[in-house]
Parts: structure tokens; C-alpha cells; sequence
């Protein structure tokens, strides 16, 4: 396994060659970025949070948004199917027996062994740490039966970290999570969900029939699933979810600024789009986007790092602010970029159709919204 400094130097040299060379054709294909998967677990980048014990580099969630923003500037499929691996990684390196860790993480390292969460269900939507699905028995053996949506990587992960409510749970909080292998009896995925954007990142729904599931496999002690979400799997995802936000937001900044010098006018002596006032001042308005979402991030890592009391608060915030201001940059980008932006030709609108997931990923931007106001009132989120 190679050093984080240089893990990271590959993964910004990936990104803007291989990713950005196959990011058109992966969206337009609606594939599965398999390719950049292969090259980047190669070069050791989805090994990058696993503990150094498990052959990772043992790197945090500061390096995890460094990989992702870079990724997502190139192709933000491919960065939504690494942060859901990480955000599984860092679940299993946290909560998962020795054994289990050594039988998943050694081979995630490698680049061998991709995972995913499973944690959203039809039956809660958005509200996605409220599964409906709960352990059952057959035959004395536990079971598991549920129904859930829209998975990143669904069908090609090699494993999948899944939520449901423990056996007789007396509240939706009494979960468990499971470690389910992709060939285990009784998984299918159920056709594609066919997003407006993130198109390569294979989300569709997912069934389990009756899968056998035991205390071997579970993450953490019985009923304590709800928790490991908020401690452990909230950060990582929301600061991921930021990360590819900024990062397509500097995307977007960086086609647009390019066009509006690149683009001349005949009938004005062939000045350029960028010497009208009214559009430099929505080039103001990119940049502070841009850099906002960019602060809220870099704060919140901060705050994460130091255990900072005020952590939750920001990681709570920090995917509605960085989805707010990329979408906020995204649009204006669209509107300068007028019809060379409007069609396929420029990049634009595969940015723009991308930059739509962040604020319906649950929870959704509406939801944190609901708990960052509970959160300054001082009030209980549940
Ligand atoms: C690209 C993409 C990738 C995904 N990948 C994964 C994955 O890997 N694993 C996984 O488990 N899930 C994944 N999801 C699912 C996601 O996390 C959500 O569960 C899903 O988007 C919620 O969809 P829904 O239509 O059921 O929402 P609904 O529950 O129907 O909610 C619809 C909208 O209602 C509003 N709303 C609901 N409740 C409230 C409230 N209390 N206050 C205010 N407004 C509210 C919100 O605006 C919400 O967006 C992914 C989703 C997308 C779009």
C-alpha cells in the first residue's frame, strides 16, 4: 500500500486523465465506471480509509474529500461509487468483528472488493435511518426480507452494508446493520432507476428474500445500528456528499469562466461574453458559491477532526450549504453558457444533471433542514 501523499497525487492524476477522458461516455452509456474502478483501486485509492492493520493506508475523512472533490470535478459517478464504498469501508473498519474485517478489508484495499450501504427503503424514502424491515426467523436461523431503493453500485458491489429494524424492535430506532455478500440466496437487484444524473453509478432498487443473516455478520452490538448511522456513517456521507458538490460546483466555474473569455461577439468588434459588466457580476456570484460551499466544508472537516462540540451541527449543514451553493453555481454557469451549455457539446449538462442528487439523497436537504432547526433550538432531532 502506497503512502496517503501519494495515494492522493495518483488519484488527482487518475481523475483528470482517466476519469475525465471516460466521463461522457459512462453518462451517455449510463454505465458502471468499471474502468476507473480498476484503475483507481490499483492505485490504492479505495483502499484509502482502511485500517494500516487490514492493509489500507488508514487516511480520515480530511483525505476522503480531497479524492472525492478531485473525482467529482472529472466524473461524478465514478465519486458517488467511491464515497458509498468509503462510507461502507469506514462502517466495517469500525464496527465489524475481527474476522469479518479480515475477511472484507484486506481485499477492499486491494482494490479487489467494492461495497455500498443499502440503508434506504420505499417504505421510510427519505427518512432512510427508519427502516421498515425487520429480522425475521426461519427454521431457527435469522432472516432477512426487505425492499430497497435506489443503491449506488447495486448488482456490481461485491458487498453491501444493510439496515433493518432488530427482531420485535419496540421503536423504528432498533436497528442492526448486516454485512450482505452479493451472492448471498435470496438478493437481486430489480432493474435500473434510471437517474437524470450520477447516470453511471448503478443505483436501482434491491430485494431480499428470506437472505440468511446471523450475529457474525452484524455490525456492532444488537440494536445499535441507529447509532453507528449517526456517529459513523453520517459524517463520512455528508462530508462526501459535499465534497462531490464543491467539486462539481468548480467544474461548472471552471467550463463557464473558459466559454464566457472564448466566446466572441462579430457584431461587437469581437469583444468577448466576458467583457459585459452583468456577466462578470454573475461570474462574481459563481465564484462565491463556489467558495462557500467550499469553506463550509473545509470547516467542517476541521470541526470533525478536533471532536469540536459544534460538529454535528456543521456536519448536519454542511451537504444542504455545499448542494445549495453548487447548485446555486451550476445554474448561473448554465444560463451564461446559453445554448453551447442547453446541449451536450459543452460538459455543462452533465454537470448540471449530476449536481441535482445531492439535495434528494437523503436526508435530503429538507429533512437536515428540519434538524438543524431543531439542532439551534437546542430540541431533540427525534
Ligand atoms: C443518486 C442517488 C444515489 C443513492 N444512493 C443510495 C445508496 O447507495 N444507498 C441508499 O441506501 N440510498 C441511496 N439513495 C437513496 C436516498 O438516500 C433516499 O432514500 C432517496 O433519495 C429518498 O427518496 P424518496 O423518493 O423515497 O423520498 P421521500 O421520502 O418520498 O421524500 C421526498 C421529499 O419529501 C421531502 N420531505 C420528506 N420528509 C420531510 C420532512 N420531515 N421535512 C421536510 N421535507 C420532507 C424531502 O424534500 C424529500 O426530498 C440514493 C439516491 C440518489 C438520488
Amino acid at each position: 500500500m502506497a503512502d496517503i501523499e501519494t495515494i492522493l497525487s495518483k488519484n488527482e492524476k487518475i481523475s483528470h486523465e482517466t476519469l475525465r477522458a471516460n466521463a461522457d461516455q459512462i453518462d451517455q452509456a449510463r454505465r458502471f465506471p468499471r474502468e476507473n474502478l480498476q484503475v483507481l483501486g490499483e492505485a490504492d485509492v479505495l483502499g484509502l480509509l482502511i485500517p494500516t492493520q487490514y492493509g489500507g493506508a488508514g487516511a480520515g475523512i480530511a483525505e476522503m474529500s480531497q479524492v472525492l472533490d478531485i473525482q467529482a470535478q472529472n466524473c461524478a459517478s465514478t465519486a458517488m461509487v467511491t464515497l458509498m464504498h468509503y462510507c461502507a469501508t469506514a462502517v466495517i473498519a469500525a464496527k465489524a468483528s475481527d474476522a469479518l474485517k479480515r475477511q472484507i478489508l484486506p481485499a477492499c484495499a486491494r482494490g479487489e472488493h467494492i461495497s455500498t450501504l443499502a440503508f434506504s427503503e420505499t417504505g421510510s424514502g427519505g427518512h432512510f435511518y427508519m427502516p421498515v424491515s425487520e429480522v425475521g426467523q426461519n427454521g431457527g436461523h435469522k432472516t432477512l426480507s426487505a425492499t430497497k431503493s435506489f443503491v449506488t453500485s447495486a448488482g456490481e458491489a461485491n458487498s453491501y452494508v444493510v439496515s433493518a429494524r432488530k427482531a420485535g424492535a419496540a421503536a423504528p430506532t432498533e436497528t442492526n446493520l448486516y454485512v450482505i455478500a452479493n451472492d448471498a440466496q435470496g438478493f437481486s437487484t430489480k432493474g435500473r432507476f434510471e437517474g437524470l444524473g450520477l447516470t453511471g453509478n448503478a443505483s436501482a432498487p434491491m430485494s431480499l428474500e428470506e437472505v440468511a443473516i446471523d450475529d457474525a455478520t452484524r455490525l456492532g452490538e444488537e440494536g445499535t445500528g441507529f447509532q453507528t448511522m449517526l456517529d459513523v456513517v453520517l459524517p463520512y456521507f455528508q462530508i462526501g456528499v459535499a465534497s462531490v458538490s464543491v467539486g462539481l460546483a468548480k467544474a461548472a466555474q471552471q467550463l463557464i469562466l473558459g466559454r464566457m473569455s472564448a466566446r466572441k461577439y462579430e457584431h461587437a468588434g469581437g469583444a468577448a461574453l466576458a467583457s459585459i459588466p452583468r456577466v462578470q457580476y454573475m461570474a462574481a456570484e459563481i465564484t462565491l458559491a463556489v467558495n462557500s460551499g467550499q469553506a463550509f466544508l473545509q470547516e467542517t472537516v476541521r470541526k470533525v477532526l478536533a471532536a469540536h462540540p459544534a460538529a454535528m451541527l456543521d456536519v448536519l449543514g454542511v451537504k444542504v450549504a455545499a448542494a445549495d451553493a453548487c447548485l446555486a453555481a451550476v445554474s448561473r454557469a448554465m444560463t451564461l453558457g446559453g445554448g453551447w451549455a442547453f446541449g451536450k457539446r459543452g460538459g455543462l449538462e452533465r454537470i448540471f444533471r449530476d449536481a441535482q442528487a445531492a439535495a434528494v439523497m437523503a436526508p435530503s436537504s429538507d429533512v437536515l433542514k428540519d434538524f438543524i432547526g431543531k439542532a439551534s433550538l437546542g430540541l431533540p432531532l427525534f
